[in-house]
């Protein structure tokens, strides 16, 4: 879309005095093909350094994928499979005490915890694994589940989801994953991921954890077949419920990585966002989300060098070390299972700031 300079000058001027971007103005950046990208970007970093300063913050994180067996057939999924298929596998409760007991060695302050849809699994199989994971590394932050799984048990145990929520809650998990959120779009759910819960649900149960004292993340996941538009549907989905609730930590805009997904394969989604797409998406998040402090950027979906580039554009988080990463992976990035805290040192002194370590409610180590 082209724009008038001063015209967008104006505007993004006036997003950084605290005016609200409405839905058709975030549409038309998002659209922007030309240099005034850069604009857009330049202002972005402006607001970042005005609400949350020079620090780029980072935290000691681990992730455990306790199962890849998953009921659901995500199309924009590499990672699931089916039982019995020789990429199956399944952590025992004693592996996963394991991983977290080493994780509490490290020192890591946050261990993440997501899986398939197991089709066996039901509330007491997650409150299970959270006992050991507390059991195993009582100090570390868990950071679990998200409103498809609190679903999926509910459903599986036949209670509601507030029930899972309080349990999770009182097992030990402190925040909620904001995944599965995708496109909070029905007919674009309904191409990519048909079996998954539908917008409303993902709101519902949003509200509800925020309610139960679990606050969450919140994501995006673009560049397969979604239109500017709908994107700037999900963000205005979002900046409402953190109105309301407040209960969002941060907001993570996850690239789609498309090698070796179904919907790549089919010729259903295109091959990811561009370089111009990645960086406005990250802008556009900081300049319309003004109830939000902190915006990631995903190392593990766009590389170090991009990941720069998005520190320059609004971010000012980079999210986790990690350690161990599978779902990206198994979509195709290359981007390695752990990023090492000298990395985003070298990164973000080269942009004079500071690198600082967080916990996962953004309080300072
Ligand atoms: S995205 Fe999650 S729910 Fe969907 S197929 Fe993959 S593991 Fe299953």
């Amino acid at each position: 879309m082209a724009h008038d300079f001063h015209e967008l000058k104006t505007l993004l001027d006036d997003v950084c005095e605290g005016y609200r971007l409405t839905f058709d103005e975030a549409t038309g950046l998002l659209k922007t093909k030309d240099k005034l990208s850069f604009l857009i970007a330049a202002a972005a970093d402006s607001l970042r350094e005005k609400r949350c300063g020079d620090a780029v913050t980072w935290v000691k994180n681990q992730n455990i994928n306790c199962s890849n067996i998953c009921v659901n057939n995500c199309g924009f999924c590499g990672f699931s499979c089916k039982s019995g298929d020789l990429r199956a596998y399944e952590l025992t409760l004693n592996e996963i005490g394991k991983k977290a007991g080493l994780a509490a060695s490290r020192g890591v302050t946050e261990i993440c915890t997501v899986s398939g849809l197991h089709p066996e699994y039901d509330m007491n199989s997650y409150l299970s694994v959270y006992r050991t994971i507390r059991e195993h590394a009582p100090d570390v932050h868990i950071h679990a589940s998200n409103p498809m799984e609190v679903a999926y048990a509910a459903r599986r145990t036949g209670c509601s989801s507030r029930e899972v929520l309080e349990a999770f809650r009182d097992a030990g998990v402190g925040t909620l994953c904001g995944t599965a959120a995708e496109i909070l779009v029905d007919n674009v759910r309904d191409i990519i991921c048909p079996g998954k819960i539908s917008t409303d649900e993902w709101i519902n149960i949003i509200k509800e954890s925020h309610d139960c004292g679990l606050r969450s993340t919140a994501t995006i996941m673009y560049g397969h077949c979604e239109s500017a538009r709908d994107q700037v549907k999900h963000l205005s989905i979002i900046r409402e419920i953190q109105d309301e609730t407040n209960g969002f930590t941060e907001f993570v805009p996850l690239s789609f990585i498309h090698p070796g997904t179904p919907i790549y394969k089919k010729g259903i989604a295109r091959p990811g966002a561009t370089g111009r797409e990645d960086m406005l998406m990250i802008a556009v998040s900081r300049l319309f989300l003004d109830n939000f402090a902190n915006i990631q950027v995903s190392w593990v979906k766009l590389g170090l060098k991009m990941v720069q580039m998005g520190l320059m554009s609004g971010a000012n988080d980079l999210g986790g070390t990690l350690y161990e990463e599978s779902i990206s992976s198994s979509a195709g990035a290359k981007t390695g299972e752990y990023l090492d805290p000298a990395d985003m040192r070298y990164i973000s002194e080269d942009l004079g700031r500071p690198l600082v370590e967080r916990r996962t409610d953004y309080s300072m180590v």
